[in-house]
């Protein structure tokens, strides 16, 4: 556990407020410019003020960044929703929620409904449905849950645009060690985006 307290830190640091997880959200999920589902224009996404959504610069479309995640229909602040995907992404056994309960201070109802949601939701990607394939865009990156990085291993996450997010950790960032990972998850036939990712 010492060698883990500086780097829940470090993650924790990253996403001060709400709005921080909510824009780093819509960038993962989205990239910082997109075509425009109703104007087919490569737009940026501005955030409306006090609002959950991102509207178009040029025609006012709005995109939620929300929608269709387990963070959704839930009044459990995203800082929360990150922390506990971050304990996800890090702890090789499983996450109980009585440590949740005991990190977030919250009930255990909320605890376990959580880790309950996360867990369906990385099983649902995780699992057998591959993603992507024709007319689809997968994005890539290597740092799911935000530019963290632990010094063992690297959060590989990979995003299907408007749809699923899946999250790998694996060893580095070799590309011997990530091309395996994304062949075996993303059918063919789609776009594969990885602006970030140097592999
Ligand atoms: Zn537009």
């Amino acid at each position: 556990m010492k060698t883990k307290a500086p780097t829940l830190r470090q993650f924790l640091d990253q996403f001060p407020t709400e709005d921080a997880c909510l824009e780093h959200l819509m960038r993962i999920r989205f990239g910082d410019r997109h075509d425009c589902s109703k104007c087919g224009r490569s737009a940026h996404f501005y955030r409306v003020k006090a609002r959950k959504v991102y509207s178009c610069e040029y025609c006012g479309n709005q995109v939620a960044p929300m929608a269709e995640t387990p963070f959704e229909r839930t009044r459990t602040p995203l800082r929360d929703w990150f922390h506990v995907m971050f304990l996800f992404s890090t702890t090789r056994n499983g996450v109980a929620a009585k440590e949740v309960q005991r990190q977030l201070g919250v009930t255990y109802k909320t605890a376990w409904r959580m880790c309950h949601e996360i867990r369906k939701y990385m099983g649902e990607v995780d699992g057998d449905a591959p993603m992507g394939g024709p007319g689809k865009h997968v994005e890539i990156d290597e740092t799911f849950i935000g530019g963290f990085r632990s010094p063992k291993s690297v959060v590989l996450g990979m995003v299907e645009r408007g749809g699923d997010v899946m999250t790998h950790v694996v060893p580095n960032q070799r590309r011997a060690t990530l091309t395996p990972i994304i062949d075996a998850n993303v059918i063919p036939g789609g776009a594969v985006h990885t602006d970030e990712l140097r592999s």
